[in-house]
């Protein structure tokens, strides 16, 4: 149902040998909202969702998805109960074609899914269909990144990780992508959107999270956050 809690990071701790990552988060994205996690370089962004994809292991807490426990689980099997993720720098595979690299997506599911889902992808973003046999390689940087969300999408997820989608893109094509992360949202799709671009990841997040070497040290609306004065100063450069 619209609006129950989808997945709940309960005094999550994670480490590299001796270096402590994250200190004990908690945080819930109830199904349906578009939550964003603003914080430094090193802050730990990408290593909570990691944590929360399955391939960085806890120290400590727990992780509870769609009702069950996942704590333990394996990343293969997180993507199979709803969890997609698109990495930090999109990681196409560039020899492989567009299509290829859609197809690699759903291989969680039924092959009778394929041809709808890719048509859905295509659909949302025609230049992927236009271009569908060349090697994904030859696409431009804001194209990979619509790919990799593309291929996300093709595991029918219940909850979209996105780690950073607008880095090293220019400004043009990071509204365009911040319109895409808009538009799945307004399908119902429930989004958790890591980013260091705070002022527009911010701008379009129903709440938010601000992460500060290993620890949520803010949380609100959107809306607040951007009028937050802690938060203008640190973030926003006002
Ligand atoms: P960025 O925006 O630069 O990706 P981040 O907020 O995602 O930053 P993380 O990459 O999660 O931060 O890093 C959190 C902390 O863990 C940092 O102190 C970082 O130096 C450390 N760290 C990250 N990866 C490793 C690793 N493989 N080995 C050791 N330390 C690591």
């Amino acid at each position: 149902t619209q609006g129950d809690v989808l997945m709940a990071v309960q005094g999550v701790q994670s480490a590299y040998g001796r270096i402590q990552a994250l200190k004990g988060i908690d945080l819930e994205i109830r199904r349906g909202e578009l939550v964003a996690l603003v914080g430094a370089n090193g802050a730990g962004k990408t290593t909570l969702l990691r944590a929360i994809s399955g391939v960085q292991p806890l120290t400590a807490g727990r992780i509870r998805f769609d009702g069950e426990d996942i704590t333990g689980l394996r990343a293969d099997l997180r993507v199979r109960r709803g969890i997609s993720q698109v990495p930090e720098g999109r990681q196409v595979f560039g020899p492989l074609s567009i299509e290829d690299n859609l197809r690699l997506g759903a291989y969680t599911q039924p092959p009778a899914n394929l041809a709808e889902d890719m048509e859905r992808v295509y659909s949302m973003f025609p230049i992927l269909k236009e271009k569908r046999h060349l090697p994904a390689g030859t696409l431009s940087g804001g194209q990979q990144q619509m790919l990799a969300i593309g291929r996300a999408l093709m595991a029918r997820p219940k909850l979209l990780l996105l780690d950073e989608p607008s880095m090293g893109l220019a400004p043009l094509l990071v509204e365009e992508v911040f319109n895409v992360v808009k538009t799945l949202k307004s399908q119902g799709m429930t989004i958790f959107l890591v980013e260091q671009n705070a002022f527009a990841a911010l701008a379009i997040a129903d709440r938010a999270y601000v992460l500060e070497t290993g620890n949520t040290t803010l949380s609100g609306s959107g809306q607040e956050l951007l009028n937050n004065e802690q938060v203008r100063a640190a973030y926003l450069g006002m």
